[in-house]
């Protein structure tokens, strides 16, 4: 195996975070592979968000360091970090994350943009990504013509088409119902895994995890346990 492969492209560890009295985060240490995908389940409010922000530089940690491929990012400052953000990182959440006066395809291609490509060049690259993700003729829909599962995978599209190192999922399965939820999560796992992308998804829900390599579990900041191999529902 290549032995670039073999390293983490992302670790965190001691992380620590604390929003007035609350300790939200408590010395937790994670690392994901390249084309390894970690699910993070847990309690509402054990610290599964505030853990995947620290990790995506949204939140600086109290303690501790996060390494984007051995480089310390966590101490980096706006408009670094934000930065880092848009070129290293793709983000999938819940629900309303899509710019609902843009129609799909622009969506997805707003992340080219932003990073310099063409607007005929981006919306070419973003098109190419409906059809294998079932969503061929709804690339001039806006957001809020589209089923909750479309949107989610719209949502995955624009999160990945830039060639992210890491795609952050939170909760992406946790508005649409059991057997959509399950198309989404099978799609955002194989195409991550295909790009060769790490995968960090929270999720409450257990079939959602299977679908990852690995799942660790948060319970009040810290992890409980790094458990279940690969394997599962693949
Ligand atoms: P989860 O995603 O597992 O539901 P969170 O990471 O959102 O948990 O929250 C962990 C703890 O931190 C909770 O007690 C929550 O109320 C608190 N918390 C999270 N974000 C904030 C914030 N911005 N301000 C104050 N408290 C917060
Ligand atoms: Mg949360």
């Amino acid at each position: 195996m290549d032995h670039a492969t073999d390293l983490p492209v992302l670790r965190g560890t001691g992380l620590t975070k604390s929003y007035g009295a609350t300790r939200a985060l408590d010395g937790v240490d994670l690392a994901v592979r390249a084309g390894e995908s970690l699910a993070v389940t847990g309690p509402s409010g054990s610290g599964k968000s505030t853990l995947l922000h620290c990790l995506a530089g949204v939140e600086r940690p109290d303690a501790g360091e996060v390494l984007l491929q051995e480089e310390r990012i966590d101490q980096l400052r706006e408009p670094k970090r934000s930065e880092v953000r848009r070129r290293r990182f793709g983000f999938v959440f819940q629900f309303g994350q899509l710019l609902p006066e843009l129609p799909a395809v622009e969506n997805v291609a707003l992340p080219l943009m932003l990073d310099g490509a063409s607007r005929g060049t981006a919306e070419t690259r973003a098109r190419a990504w409906f059809a294998p993700l079932g969503l061929q003729g709804k690339e001039a829909s806006r957001p809020g013509e589209l089923s909750g599962g479309q949107a989610q995978r719209v949502a995955l599209a624009r999160a990945l088409v830039a060639g992210a190192d890491v795609v952050f999922a939170d909760e992406p399965t946790g508005a649409l119902d059991r057997a959509t939820g399950q198309d989404v999560i099978r799609m955002l796992t194989e195409v991550a895994s295909r790009q060769r992308a790490a995968l960090v998804v929270v999720t409450h829900d257990d079939a959602v995890a299977r679908w990852c390599d690995r799942t660790v579990q948060v319970q009040d900041g810290r992890l409980l346990s790094a458990a279940r191999p690969a394997g599962g529902a693949r």
